[in-house]
């Protein structure tokens, strides 16, 4: 008799090795042997560890009797849908990253340490017998505890997470104890089709109309919405998902990585009545774990999320949306660096169901998808309602004179935009109070230690930081050079706009909103309930200020300083440039007062800053794209870079010379396949690490992924390597 083949099931670990690791099935778990997607427990060196079974095999690269029996099966279903699985795949492969890794940095922490899958149950609450008899005076000290018994006398049953949208969590809790309440714990059923929306939905107007005609719900397809800031991109969102919602299916809607989640979120839930979850990064371990589970099972129809809410597991999805899509936050720029937005299209695909891809300012990528056919341009050119598109005037800073960087003309702007009783934001997208000390007898520059970089002094806390790789130290008042005491604060912060704004505005309220001011949970909020209660004010801030609010009394938007996105070496920076001028002007008369922008500049005749204003974006971002395939640069070739960093300052180099010679060997040099590099990073030394980079690109995304795949294995085995940190990065978004 032949003896049975061996079972062999291959796993992925959390572990760096580009590998999968090839594990036995003892005969214990042969009658029901872990399926694909399940984890499993097993030896790891002299530890155990949770892994995840991508395959089960009966042959092994390695002699049978070194493989070793895995410990226990946590999963008997799979963790992940078998479409989900397939995403990670291909973000692998596509990315270079090992496949554990992928997968177990992207699982909530829970799942990655072993916890079982939480059962998902519905809390609800309803009135006891004790509770149905109490009189209609009783409760009368505790209006809170009344109000919320009068909503559950009546109605039989009332789901938690709708009553604490109006109630309290201790009004529950004390009517509980009173006996007058009870929990009932149910499993989910769908919300009934009559009942979904909690609001109706607004009369389109006509270019919506055309838009939301043109969406199809059956099939895989993308669609790029491309409308101006106020055009009613969310209305279309909104109105999407309720049709898929009709059809039974879940939405899963991607937003960037900023504070916008909790207004973005009450509008999704002013509209529908059914189970909905967030996911982003502020959640505890237990709550995202709670969302993961509520996804999968299908109980949450609604998923929102920041960038890694890509990788929820959906038990039938139908529509994904993502919001902002040339916002940069959707990129991961360390680790497994994917592009959220490129993965959302590719998981569409698999789900063969449609993509939204919104955004007022489209990626030079979308708008060439659109241009070769590959997305559907849908085009709002309106703002919504009665707000028209602000106008634009451009200040030349040669001929004025400045204070903190703003100019009198400027000044005189703000001063009667405010007797207007209207408000302003000033954007600056530089934190801190200014971003060079020097001396003024001998030239001497606080500089970082350990990065090519100047230390921002941030006055308030009386330090200067690094702001590339967080040192800091007490500012100084005495040049450590020449040991005079003239020491000048250069430049201008944020910090030093709001205190010279507050200064000439002392009736004013003046907000700063940056990374600085907004540490404490509260700052926040404070800046929405001052913006939305429409009394004058001036908010200061960086990019957090630029992007997706809504605050209908902002008629005048000033940007301080466009100068630095007009000379930068990355090759995006005028594309990033127009995109944040034109987002952070979207703020100015979204309301029904017409809005302005000023721009201040020492280049008010460079072209593309004309080009900008005089003809709107869609005309800028034609020309950055004729320019781009002019040079060859992405979109019109395929970029990928091999970054190294090492404490000494030749070893990176020399790692990335052996790494051009090796795939120099598998793919030559050719007019469609090119190299350039090493190179110095743009800021060469960083936290100590002295960094360079080889920049391949191709004609041909295939002819780069061959060679990626191919020389990837061989760099791990360069001797070299041992000396560096390196990784890839596939779609470079940052040079
Ligand atoms: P976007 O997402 O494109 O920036 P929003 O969806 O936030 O735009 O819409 C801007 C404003 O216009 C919101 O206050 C919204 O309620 C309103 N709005 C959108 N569509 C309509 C419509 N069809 N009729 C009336 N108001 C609308
Ligand atoms: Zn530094
Ligand atoms: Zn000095």
């Amino acid at each position: 008799m032949l003896a049975s083949k061996p079972l062999i099931i291959r796993v992925a670990i959390p572990s760096p090795l580009r590998r999968s690791f090839d594990y036995l099935v003892p005969d214990s778990f042969a009658e029901s042997p872990p399926q694909r997607g399940c984890r499993v427990r097993v030896p790891f060196g002299k530890r155990e560890v949770v892994g995840l079974v991508i395959e089960s095999t009966d042959s092994s690269d390695f002699a049978l009797e070194k493989l070793k029996p895995i410990s226990a099966i946590i999963d008997r279903q799979p963790l992940l849908p078998e479409s989900l699985f397939k995403l990670f795949i291909w973000a692998a492969n596509y990315y270079q990253h090992p496949i554990g890794d992928a997968l177990f940095s992207t699982l909530p922490v829970l799942l990655r340490s072993g916890s079982e899958l939480p059962e998902i149950q519905i809390a609800n609450w309803r009135a006891t017998t004790l509770g149905k008899g109490l009189g209609p005076d009783s409760l009368k000290r505790s209006p809170r505890q009344r109000a919320l018994m009068d909503d559950l006398l009546a109605e039989s049953l009332i789901r938690e997470d709708l009553l604490l949208e109006t109630h309290s969590r201790a009004a529950l809790k004390q009517l509980r104890e009173k006996d007058l309440i009870e929990l009932v714990m149910q499993k989910p059923e769908p919300v009934a089709l009559n009942n979904l929306l909690r609001e109706q939905p607004l009369k389109l107007h006509e270019s919506q109309q055309k838009a939301m005609d043109a969406i199809e719900y059956h099939g895989f397809k993308s669609f790029l919405l491309d409308g101006v800031t106020g055009s009613g991109k969310t209305e279309i969102y909104l109105q999407g998902i309720e049709k898929v919602l009709r059809y039974g299916r879940q939405a899963l809607i991607l937003i960037p990585e900023i504070s916008l989640t909790p207004q973005t979120e009450k509008r999704f839930r002013d509209r529908f009545n059914v189970p909905l979850v967030t996911l982003n990064s502020g959640l505890t371990d237990k709550a995202r774990l709670d969302a993961w589970a509520r996804a999968k099972s299908g109980e949450a129809q609604i998923i929102l999320g920041t960038r890694s809410a890509i990788f929820t597991p959906l038990k039938d999805p139908g529509l994904i949306i993502l919001d902002e899509e040339h916002d940069q936050s959707y990129k991961q720029q360390e680790g497994f660096r994917y592009s959220a937005r490129d993965l959302a299209v590719i998981r569409a695909k698999q789900e063969n169901i449609p993509i939204i891809l919104g955004s007022a300012t489209p990626s030079l990528e979308s708008l060439n998808n659109c241009n070769q056919q590959r997305y559907q341009h849908l085009v709002l050119d309106t703002r919504a309602g009665k707000a028209v598109q602000p106008s634009w005037a451009l200040v030349d800073l040669k001929a004025e004179t400045l204070e903190c960087g703003i100019g009198r003309s400027t000044l005189a702007a703000i001063r009667e935009t405010i007797s207007n009783k209207q408000q302003v934001l000033v954007f600056l997208n530089r934190r801190g109070f200014a971003p060079t000390l020097l001396c003024h007898q001998c030239g001497w520059v606080a500089e970082c230690r350990s990065c090519d970089a100047r230390l921002t002094v941030h006055r308030g806390r009386g330090r200067l930081i690094c702001h590339h790789c967080n040192y800091q130290q007490r500012t100084v008042h005495q040049c450590p050079s020449c040991q005079g005491r003239e020491l000048i604060a250069a430049g201008e912060g944020t910090e030093r706009s709001e205190a010279w704004l507050q200064e000439s505005f002392p009736d004013t309220p003046v907000l700063r909103v940056d990374r600085d001011s907004t540490r404490n949970k509260g700052a926040m909020q404070k800046v929405f309930d001052t913006a939305n209660s429409g009394e004058p004010c001036i908010l200061v801030g960086t990019q957090m200020l630029a992007k997706g609010h809504h605050f209908a009394n902002i008629t005048l938007v000033v940007v301080l300083d466009a100068d630095s996105g007009l000379f930068s070496a990355d090759f995006r920076s005028h594309e990033r440039m127009g995109q944040l001028l034109v987002q952070v002007a979207g703020r100015s008369g979204r309301g029904s007062a017409a809005g302005k922008v000023i721009v201040q500049t020492h280049q008010p005749q460079h072209p593309l800053l004309q080009l900008l204003i005089n003809e709107g974006y869609s005309q800028y971002a034609k020309l950055l794209l004729d320019q781009r395939q002019l040079t060859q640069l992405p979109p019109y070739n395929q970029m990928a870079i091999i970054r190294a960093e090492s404490n000494n300052p030749n070893s990176a180099e020399m790692f990335l010379r052996a790494a051009r010679n090796l795939a120099e060997t598998i793919s030559p040099p050719s007019p469609d396949l090119g190299y350039l590099g090493p190179l110095p990073a743009l800021m060469e030394k960083r936290a100590g690490r002295f960094r360079y980079i080889l920049q391949l690109s191709g004609q041909r995304r295939g002819d780069l992924q061959g060679l990626l795949s191919a020389l990837c294995p061989q760099l791990e085995r360069l001797p070299e390597a041992r000396q560096v940190r390196w990784s890839i990065d596939v779609d470079p978004q940052e040079l």
